[in-house]
């Protein structure tokens, strides 16, 4: 149980409680980037334990909750197809596009399947020449690498019945839009570990230089995120604004050189829609125009598909932290993990699932 228990060790914990709260001289306001972070932060009761000294903001880094409605849409219409074999992964099959999700396009005698990796669609793919296979790629920097590794793999076995739905996303591009509006109020960034494994923690300097803004990378369990809050709060309390790892044991400065290679190869950064928020200038990834014959979008031609968000769902706001779950007015009533309005409802990463998920209820007074 090595890296579960010691990451979850009582003691150590009051001990960087205790540190927390001799160091915070007021209460500050951290983003903690990831949404497995803000599950690990409500489960475990970390904003509980510090409220006096912390507001946590729970930002956009939600893969599921982000994707735009209108990718959604096309990858319904896609599945909808007589010819087509749809793979994505689970939490995908229950996010509502504008009039339905995948799970009601299979219940209507669509193909479509939950893989855990993009390469099973791709022998899917090989298993099942007469079928058009799609795989719906989407996730941040951690999901991208295995698309991209899809991609070549498709073409190396000179599959021309595999194609991807492309909706990859980037987090510093969104971290800078948090920033840059106008009534931002995050002090301190709790970056992701996971996406600087792959990344590396170059790509965070310029916002540090540009914004004054600490950064700490930040791993997901218990000890993690309580190391790295204190950490960011030390550098609030003395006015310093610096990059810190505070993940070694699994964040190298460089990421993971031979990943970063296959994602140059790829793919090409591009702007890209967020559900609820709009469009971030350079925060995706398409298919880079060698790997343009791999692109579902140009070969069912969807690309031209677009929707307007639903009214009733506020996720927009709950991604950019300016609205609790609990405070949505849909929240544990019409809307639920069942019964999702929206799709940080149904992630397993959402804001609004976890409320759920560890029965924070109480709105704001
Ligand atoms: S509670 Fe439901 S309707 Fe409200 S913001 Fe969350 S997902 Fe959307």
């Amino acid at each position: 149980m090595r890296y579960l228990t010691e990451f979850h060790d009582p003691e150590l914990a009051r001990r960087l409680l205790d540190d927390i709260a001799a160091t915070a001289t007021r209460r500050w306001t951290l983003m903690e980037v990831c949404g497995g972070q803000t599950h690990s932060i409500i489960r475990h009761g970390l904003d509980q334990l510090l409220a006096e000294q912390v507001e946590f903001i729970h930002g956009p880094g939600c893969p599921v909750c982000v994707t735009p409605l209108e990718m959604i849409d096309r990858a319904l219409a896609i599945a909808a197809r007589p010819e087509v074999i749809l793979c994505s992964f689970g939490d995908m099959l229950r996010v509502p596009g504008s009039a339905s999700d995948l799970f009601t396009v299979r219940a209507h005698g669509g193909d479509v399947r939950v893989v855990y990796s993009p390469l099973d669609a791709v022998g899917l793919a090989e298993a099942n020449p007469d079928r058009q296979v799609v795989f719906f790629a989407v996730g941040f920097e951690t999901t991208a690498p295995a698309a991209a590794m899809a991609a070549v793999t498709a073409r190396r076995r000179r599959l021309a019945n595999f194609s991807m739905l492309v909706s990859h996303v980037l987090v510093p591009p969104a971290m800078r839009a948090v920033l840059g509006a106008p009534d931002n109020r995050v002090a301190a960034f709790l970056a992701a570990g996971h996406v600087c494994t792959v990344m590396g923690t170059a790509q965070y300097e310029p916002l540090v230089a540009a914004h004054q803004v600490p950064i700490v990378v930040t791993g997901f369990e218990p000890l993690d995120l309580l190391d790295g809050v204190r950490q960011a709060i030390g550098q609030l309390e003395t006015g310093r604004a610096e990059l810190v790892n505070a993940y070694p044991r699994a964040v190298r400065a460089e990421g993971n050189p031979a990943a970063l290679a296959m994602l140059r190869e790829v793919f090409t950064v591009c702007d890209r829609a967020w559900r609820g928020i709009g469009v971030i200038p350079s925060s995706g990834w398409r298919l880079a125009p060698d790997w343009a014959d791999l692109d579902a979008q140009t070969r069912f031609d969807v690309a031209g598909l677009t929707v307007a968000e639903s009214a009733h769902c506020h996720s927009g706001a709950v991604l950019q932290g300016r609205l609790r779950p609990p405070d949505c007015p849909a929240f544990g009533t019409r809307c639920t993990p069942r019964h999702p309005l929206g799709a940080t409802m149904v992630s397993a990463e959402g804001a609004c699932a976890a409320y759920y998920q560890y029965r924070r209820l109480t709105p704001a007074l």
